[in-house]
């Protein structure tokens, strides 16, 4: 795929810092050599469809077809490279990354509904990254969920 290589490296970032699931950092980690190594890959607006070795075609996103998500649904490099599309994506579309402020003032509305905090100033930086935590684990629910859903039907 054709990526931009700083671009990719940030998001990937981004990703790897925002679990500390080692399983998932691995995933991301060789998701991203694959992005940009793998010529077998392809973004079709929703899924991530991957050719794999073995001849088989996987479709990507929230849910995968390959033997580490049919095991009990690990982490494999196949969605993790999925979501590394659409985050890569998504800060294209919004021109670059988040400004700092917006990505504040997401987490002090949180910190308000989940900690009843009304001060921003009262938060700590070990609040802060709690309540980034906690957004980004409902983000993941959120879309484990959907999948599931979409699987069931
Ligand atoms: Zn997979």
């Amino acid at each position: 795929m054709d990526l931009d290589h700083e671009k990719l490296e940030r998001v990937t970032q981004e990703a790897f810092n925002a679990t500390d699931n080692l399983r998932w950092q691995m995933a991301i980690t060789k998701a991203k050599l694959e992005l940009e190594s793998n010529p077998y890959m392809h973004f079709d607006g929703h899924a991530l469809l991957v050719l794999s070795p073995s001849g088989e075609i996987y479709t990507a996103n929230g849910t995968c077809q390959c033997k580490a998500y049919r095991h009990g649904q690990q982490p494999c490099w196949h969605r993790a490279a999925a979501r590394l599309v659409e985050r890569y994506l998504e800060a294209q579309q919004s021109g670059d990354a988040i400004p700092l402020r917006d990505a504040l003032e997401s987490v002090r509305c949180a910190a308000r509904i989940m900690h009843g905090i009304e001060d921003a100033n009262e938060l700590s930086l070990g609040d802060i990254s709690r309540v980034c935590r906690l957004l980004f684990d409902a983000e993941q629910q959120l879309v484990e969920a959907t999948a599931e859903e979409v699987a069931a039907q």
